[in-house]
């Protein structure tokens, strides 16, 4: 995976000094602000999502990344500080799987130090056990995925032999620690969950859980994706008032990903992540730092911008600062808004690589 990425210094070459920030609120080319950073702590991962690390390309021969080249505890907690120094309020951890990475709660200690929003992302089979940990660490909220409440559909999509009923474990051991509210993504495959829809809405109907339906997206250029297998969240909506009148309500924020519902009998709200079918580019600070230190502004990227390099040679945060302002103000990614089936078959970066 290595390969896919782009330093921006290029072999050989003397590295220009990056403009210095003048300390004003960064924008995009397009004028978006940074305020959402998404780090990813490990490429590796316990289950082989069929639409994420399909089995046969993320097989015993895939190499992960040396534990050297990946960014350590306290090289993370450094470049946190940078961010949230440009501007940056939320942080969510994720990779790969964050709870195999070993000791986790420890990166956490220090990120909640920070003044920013921090969560975390995970598949919850280890959640269970770390649950509690992660709460006294500092974490404030967890989302946790699980795609089906059928273990046959669920194991079909996680591919390592993986229960529904540990990740209801995990879920619960959330809840009980305070990491609520929690929310729940279900990626929807069309012919493969679908029909766990409607289940999955009544299951956490009254819970205070948010369910959110997320379209397939053709993150990477592994997971085999067609548009065929789309299904719009117009029609999850339509499936679920069908049985549960829902309306709209409005976004917590500018530039949230889901477009939240609420059951009009009080019941809750579910959201809905429709990257595919309505792109929400226009309001997009998100900003992502790979497993081992590159940046990349957006899911979609082919390339990333190195900055273990500047960080191992011994940089300051001036240098830094200066370096991540001037990758943000050059950004005008928007590619789920130019999406075509061209686009789905570029050679893009793994999502278990950069973060998802
Ligand atoms: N392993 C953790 C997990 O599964 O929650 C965190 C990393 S995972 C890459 C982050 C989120 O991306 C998960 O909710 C996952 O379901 C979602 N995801 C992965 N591949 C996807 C795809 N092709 N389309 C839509 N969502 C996807
Ligand atoms: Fe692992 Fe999460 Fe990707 Fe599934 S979606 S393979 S759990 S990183
Ligand atoms: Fe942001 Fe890229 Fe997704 Fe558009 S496609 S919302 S720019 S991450």
């Amino acid at each position: 995976m290595q390969d896919k990425v782009i330093p921006i210094r290029a072999a050989g070459t003397e590295r220009r000094p990056a403009p210095l920030y003048d300390g004003t609120p960064l924008a995009d080319t397009l004028g978006r602000g940074l305020r959402d950073l998404r780090i990813s702590v490990t490429d590796r991962c316990n289950f082989r999502c069929v639409y994420c690390m399909p089995r046969e390309v993320f097989d015993h021969e895939h190499k992960f990344l040396p534990h050297s080249a990946i960014l350590s505890f306290e090289e993370i907690a450094r470049l946190a500080r940078v961010f949230v120094g440009l501007g940056v309020q939320k942080i969510r951890l994720t990779g790969g799987e964050p709870l195999v990475r070993r000791d986790l709660h420890r990166l956490v200690e220090q990120l909640a130090r920070l003044d920013v929003d921090l969560t975390l992302t995970t598949n919850g089979s280890l959640l269970a056990k770390q649950a509690r940990r992660l709460k006294d660490a500092g974490l404030k909220r967890i989302t946790v995925s699980l795609d089906s409440l059928d273990d046959v559909v669920f194991k079909a999509m996680n591919d390592a032999d993986f229960p529904v009923a540990k990740v209801l474990e995990g879920i619960d051991a959330a809840a009980a620690a305070g990491l609520g509210p929690i929310k729940i993504n279900m990626v929807v495959k069309r012919g493969t969950n679908d029909g766990e829809i409607v289940p999955m809405a009544q299951r956490f109907r009254g819970t205070g859980h948010i369910v959110r339906f997320i379209e397939f997206m053709d993150v990477g250029s592994t997971n085999g994706w067609r548009m065929d297998d789309v299904l719009p969240s117009a029609e999850v909506v339509r499936m679920i008032a069908a049985h549960h009148p829902l309306e709209p309500i409005g976004a917590n924020h500018p530039g949230e990903v889901a477009d939240r519902w609420r059951y009009a009998d009080g019941a809750g709200e579910i959201g809905v992540i429709s990257s595919v079918t309505q792109a929400f580019c226009r309001d997009c600070n998100r900003l992502r730092l790979s497993t081992e230190g590159a940046l990349y502004t957006c899911l979609f990227a082919q390339s990333g911008h190195e900055l273990k390099p500047l960080l191992r040679a011994g940089a300051g945060d001036d240098e830094l600062r200066n370096e991540i302002a001037a990758v943000w103000r050059a950004r005008a990614d928007r590619y789920s808004e130019i999406r075509t089936a061209e686009t789905a078959n570029l050679p893009k970066v793994e999502m278990s690589y950069i973060g998802g």
